[in-house]
């Protein structure tokens, strides 16, 4: 462990011990220069730290939602589950933070407050919250897109006198539900996975849900002797496969297989008939990728969306009958995959359970929070015990503006991006040399696999960093007219999705105040990959370099 007490000096500062970070340490070892990672919490993980509320998975399947840049790190892990839980998933970056000898350059419980640029020397000052003081050449944000946890904006929540938790804060000695009545505010990710995670704990379950979600099952099971082998015997193409896929659900090679024939099918020449077996079969398989890669176009064109979104719709009144519940529960106004689909087993199941009440908050809204429940428009107080917020994130830039980030002449990264993230390829900002973003805005990040998207990225700054840095360049930063060009080809491609039909994280609408922009880069990884080998076989072609002393001078 580093000794607080001391300004230490290094090659490369890393911001975050999550999947980025991690991976980015090794490769600045391998490169030859020294890295540090300052971690916030106590231990590695990310947002596999923090997010430990009771039912927490990943939605991607294991296999593929783990590293491939080490041999060791793959010959030695064999995960447990098709989607993998996150004590799991913690475990697993524990494990690679041991085995590949990365602790001894981690400082844990050290979180970043501000970074400062100093064109003088071409350093970065980097301060953390308990004292340390890090100088550094480069600065590596690998803080993670989903970080900061958003509070829904409901006046009293300060009031209530009963526990309160955030998905994305949960204890680490967990939180007792058990024979509670629990509100469940958010029915994202979070909280549908929550919810039939607890359902059977607790005496009450109120769940408000103001915009319901295209909930898909997961179908999770424990891996079996067949899908070892199947994997093992196919590594290389599956895993190849997984880093090209275009979307999140992309790593779900196991349940693909057997779809293989169904893939990205031109809806126009299918029967109703046919379409609906191959949407069952899609259903059947579980996870997110099947319905999502079935049909070609399923995210741009608003007519096959629409087949899609109403299956889904039909899968649901299958499980819920009752007219009133199913209204709540019904997605309507916004196309699947808008928002970012939920995964979970069990959802709408558990709402047929005794111990489980839908409170349909658009019709009846919350109005405050008091002391013993939450209070509904209609002047109804809901009794409760523990407040659960799955209320989400402030998402891709929350996670920077968490930092005081000053880059040349002291302008603040906040204010540089005050209508919206700048960036080229996502991974550098102009009037910020030597900084670079790992899984960021203004890349491919929340809407593909992050760990396969990651890796290319570590390996994108990884060939960077060594052609300029290792020959004698002091400063490397985004070019001002290829960083335009960029932000304009995201909102070009962004343009050409359905992302703005719905009011999501994806475009900053959960955060009061924050510029309607998509913000991952929406071109996919292939368009994104080749952005990126253009740049590096001309030599970087967008990112300007000078040298310390010409620009001080
Ligand atoms: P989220 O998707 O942003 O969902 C937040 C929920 O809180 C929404 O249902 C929202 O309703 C509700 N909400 C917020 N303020 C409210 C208010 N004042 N009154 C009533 N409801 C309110 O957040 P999340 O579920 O934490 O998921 C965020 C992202 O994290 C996911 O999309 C995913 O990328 C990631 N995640 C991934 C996994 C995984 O399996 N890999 C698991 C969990 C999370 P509205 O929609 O009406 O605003």
């Amino acid at each position: 462990m580093l000794d607080a007490s001391e300004s230490k000096s290094v090659d490369v500062v890393i911001v975050g011990a999550g999947f980025a970070g991690l991976h980015m340490l090794w490769k600045v070892r391998q490169i030859g220069l020294t890295g540090r990672i300052i971690e916030a919490e106590a231990d590695t993980g990310g947002c596999w730290y923090a997010n430990r509320y009771p039912g927490a998975r990943c939605d991607v399947e294991s296999v593929t939602y783990s590293y491939s840049f080490s041999d060791e790190v793959e010959r030695e892990w064999q995960w447990s589950e098709r989607y993998p839980p996150q004590a799991e998933i913690q475990r697993y970056l524990a494990f690679v933070a041991d085995r590949l000898d990365l602790r001894r350059d981690i400082e844990f419980s050290a979180r970043v407050e501000q970074a400062l640029f100093d064109a003088a020397t071409g350093r970065w000052t980097v301060i953390c919250a308990n004292g340390s003081v890090y100088s550094t050449h480069i600065l590596i944000l690998a803080v993670g897109p989903l970080t900061i946890p958003k509070m829904p904006d409901i006046p009293g929540a300060e009031s209530f006198k009963g526990q309160s938790y955030h998905t994305a804060r949960w204890p680490r000695e967990g939180a007792n539900l058990a024979g509670k009545r629990v509100g469940l505010i958010g029915t994202g990710s979070s909280g549908t996975q929550l919810m039939p995670a607890v359902a059977d704990l607790v005496e009450k379950l109120s769940v408000f849900i103001r915009t319901p979600n295209y909930v898909l099952p997961a179908r999770n099971r424990e891996l079996t002797t067949a899908d070892r082998a199947y994997w093992e015997s196919h590594k290389a193409e599956l895993k190849a496969k997984a880093r090209r896929m275009e979307v999140a659900g992309g790593g779900d090679v196991l349940s693909f297989e057997s779809l293989r024939d169904i893939r990205a099918l031109d809806i126009a020449t299918l029967t109703e008939e046919e379409r609906q077996e191959v949407m069952e079969t899609c259903w059947q398989a579980g996870g997110p990728a099947p319905l999502i890669f079935a049909f070609a176009n399923v995210y741009t064109d608003p007519a096959v969306n629409e087949i899609v979104s109403r299956f889904i719709i039909s899968k649901i009144a299958d499980t819920i009958t009752d007219p009133v519940l199913l209204e709540t529960l019904t997605p309507t106004g916004y196309p699947f995959l808008a928002k970012r689909p939920c995964v979970a087993d069990g959802y709408y199941e558990s709402f047929l359970k005794a111990s489980v009440e839908a409170i349909n908050v658009r019709a009846n809204p919350i109005v405050r929070i008091v002391p013993n429940g939450i209070e509904l428009r209609d002047g109804h107080v809901v009794p409760l015990d523990v407040i659960v917020y799955a209320s989400g994130f402030d998402a891709m830039t929350g996670s920077l503006f968490a930092i005081d980030i000053r880059g040349r002449d002291g302008v603040r990264l906040a204010d540089t991006w005050q209508a919206g993230p700048l960036t080229y390829l996502g991974v550098a900002v102009h009037d910020f040399p030597n900084m670079f973003i790992l899984g960021g805005p203004g890349s491919p990040s929340v809407i593909t696999n992050v760990v396969p998207t990651n890796e290319f990225q570590v390996d994108f700054l990884g060939d960077l960093i060594a052609q300029t840095y290792l020959r004698g360049v002091d400063l490397v930063e985004a070019d001002a007219d290829a960083q335009a060009r960029w932000v304009q080809h995201c909102q070009d491609r962004a343009a050409q999705t359905l992302f703005d039909r719905a009011d999501s994280w994806y475009i900053g609408a959960n955060v009061p105040g924050k510029p309607r922009v998509v913000l991952p880069y929406t071109g996919g990884t292939i368009a994104y990959q080749a952005a990126c080998a253009a740049s590096a076989e001309k030599g970087f072609e967008g990112f300007v370099r000078s040298d310390a002393a010409a620009m001080s001078g």
